[in-house]
């Protein structure tokens, strides 16, 4: 829950939230506009028609440099036909016809700029929204977009994108998509804060891939934080300090120099195995979310990649991603790895991550919906494309396949006729691919986990996706910030269904792992390790600091740990015993904890 300690504007406020991405962070507040019409309607006089048109044309000049900047920006990290969306977007800032009219409105309604602007764009969206055209009709939301830049441009507010932060600062917003943060860079946003989310919301998830400090859950900071005041982060502890005193900057420049200094030791470990002090391997990979993370994984010393989620490369650009694209982007990845793993995992879109373009209609409960593995069985072109490219790529031998949000066996049954089909396809056209690649799922929805003995037949691995086990188990919405305090990974129930997966699966000769947040927390390390599990994939920021907790474990302490924490009759209870054991093995890592 946010609390406040102190409440009056310059005097010191402390709000706690959810620590979603560690590390600390210390600049001026940089606040997202969240709505769309964010300005004051005001009548102008003849007078100041000139003026209005001299702001005008100054925001296209702005709109067009920051389009074209993330334009380049995109393209270098995610490949030109990403950034291929913003293409339209200029046609609407160079569209002659449309600054005309803007022009026109100004010189007859005596309105500000921003109220003519807005309700020009408004009647070309709705016109091009009525057209019988799927193309045309698509671009109205490029007209809305633009309009919202513009508009974002001649306010002086952030337009928007992260993408157009000039200089380095603390992002504050009410919520933020993950398209939104793919876009980040991590030299101009210094730290994230937001009233909604959770730690493993996809928003939260992108952060930590991109290591930069984030609290989230807030409930309100967006309207308590003012534009330009100084805020101090703390992303371990799920802190948000606006305007801090110059003895808590003190005191947490220590604690920065603290972490960096426990960061700089464990980096010595990147050549040394995740092994436990007698001897125990655990095979230690890191989640990916962008090609370009594979630079964090190699730098870490990761033994590959454990989970490339691959949505972002769909919700980066405005059409589905062609066969060719892809199969680029997996070999690239692989080729990098290689020759160390990558599993790839297909489309999980749906939940909290969707596209625009995607034309699904709004559900009430979409992380119960079409999404992942559903969305793509009802969807056979758009699955096929993705594992005809996936097979292709397959030809490097490093690389895995996993199917998401897997919850019965006929869905693994039908991915996998799929999945003949594609290398039959492949087959025909002489096309290269590993007939041996291995696939496996995901195990993340109560059912798969109760069922793991069936599934085990069929498949060559598991991996635990506790984010969702943890959401669908509990009956907790992952994003849902009010009932954040309910999101317990160590409860009983959660336990019970990772350790039915782990026997279920050793039994049938099934290795087992887990990629899930939980995996990538120093408390939770032993716990898993007692557990059984054959592999952790976290975000390569926290590859070091979880090899720490391997290192410094006696097998044996991290069994009698799962022999209690399944004895246990609370998740609580369990956290606590996590806790003190990290204390005796490796207390320098509480300071990254919450
Ligand atoms: C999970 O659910 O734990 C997982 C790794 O998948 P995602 O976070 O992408 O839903
Ligand atoms: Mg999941």
């Amino acid at each position: 829950m946010a609390q406040s300690e102190s409440s009056s504007p310059k005097k010191e406020v402390i709000l706690r939230g959810v620590g979603a991405s560690p590390g600390v962070a210390v600049g001026p507040a940089l606040l997202m506009a969240v709505d769309e019409k964010c300005f004051v309607e005001r009548e102008i006089s003849a007078d100041e028609v000139a003026g209005e048109i001299a702001r005008f044309e100054e925001a296209l000049i702005k709109t067009r440099r920051q389009l074209h900047e993330i334009q380049e920006r995109v393209s270098s990290a995610i490949g030109q036909s990403s950034a291929s969306i913003f293409d339209a977007h200029l046609l609407v800032v160079d569209d002659r016809s449309f600054v005309e009219e803007v022009i026109r409105g100004l010189e007859e309604e005596h309105r500000n700029v921003e109220a003519v602007l807005y309700g020009v764009a408004e009647r070309y969206a709705r016109a091009l929204s009525q057209v019988d055209d799927d193309y045309l009709r698509e671009r109205a939301a490029d007209v809305r977009d633009v309009a919202r830049r513009i508009v974002r441009n001649l306010a002086g507010v952030s337009p928007g994108g992260l993408d157009a932060v000039e200089k380095p600062c603390v992002v504050i917003a009410h919520d933020l998509a993950p398209s939104d943060t793919a876009t980040m860079s991590k030299d101009k946003v210094v730290g994230l804060a937001t009233d909604l989310g959770s730690r493993t919301s996809h928003t939260a998830i992108m952060a930590r891939a991109l290591e930069i400090p984030a609290v989230v859950g807030l409930h309100d900071v967006s309207v308590r934080v003012t534009q330009s005041d100084q805020v101090l982060l703390d992303g371990s502890k799920g802190i948000l300090i606006i305007n801090p005193t110059p003895e808590r900057l003190a005191q947490y420049n220590r604690t920065v120099e603290k972490q960096r200094s426990i960061r700089m030791e464990l980096a010595r470990l990147k050549e040394e195995p995740a092994a436990t002090l007698d001897g125990r391997r655990v095979v230690l990979s890191a989640n990916i979310e962008l090609p370009s993370d594979v630079d964090a994984v190699l730098e870490v010393g990761a033994e590959g990649a454990g989970l490339f989620r691959t949505e972002f490369l769909y919700l980066t650009r405005d059409s589905w991603p062609d066969e060719d694209t892809q199969a680029d982007v997996y070999e690239e990845v692989a080729r990098r790895l290689a020759p160390a793993p990558v599993i790839i995992r297909t489309l999980d879109l749906g939940g909290d991550k969707f596209l625009s373009h995607m034309k699904v209609p709004a559900e009430e409960n979409p992380f119960m919906g079409w999404r992942a593995i559903r969305f793509c069985l009802a969807q056979p072109d758009i699955f096929m494309t993705q594992l005809r490219a996936i097979l292709r790529a397959s030809r490097r031998r490093n690389v895995k396949l996993m199917y998401p949000m897997v919850s019965t066996l006929d869905e693994v049954v039908r991915a996998n006729a799929f999945l003949e089909q594609a290398k039959n396809e492949l087959r025909e056209k002489g096309i290269e691919f590993n007939e041996d690649l291995e696939v496996g799922i995901m195990i993340e929805v109560p059912s798969a986990a109760l069922i793991a003995d069936v599934l085990a037949e069929h498949v060559a691995f598991f991996s635990l996706g506790t984010n969702d086990l943890v959401q669908y188990t509990l009956a907790v919405d992952r994003v849902n910030e009010r009932v954040a305090y309910l999101y317990e990974p160590t409860h009983p129930a959660i336990l019970k269904l990772i350790n039915n997966t782990i026997r279920a699966g050793h039994d049938h000769g099934v290795w087992v792992g887990i990629c899930g947040e939980m995996a990538g927390n120093p408390l939770m390390v032993p716990l898993l390790v007692g557990l059984g599990i054959d592999e952790l994939s976290v975000s390569p920021s926290m590859v070091p600091m979880v090899k720490r907790v391997i290192r410094s474990l006696q097998f044996e302490q991290a069994e009698k740990l799962k022999e209690e924490a399944l004895k246990a009759d609370s998740g609580l209870a369990v956290a606590e015993r996590c806790r003190e054991l990290l204390a005796d093995i490796a207390p320098e890592l509480l300071e990254f904890v919450a």
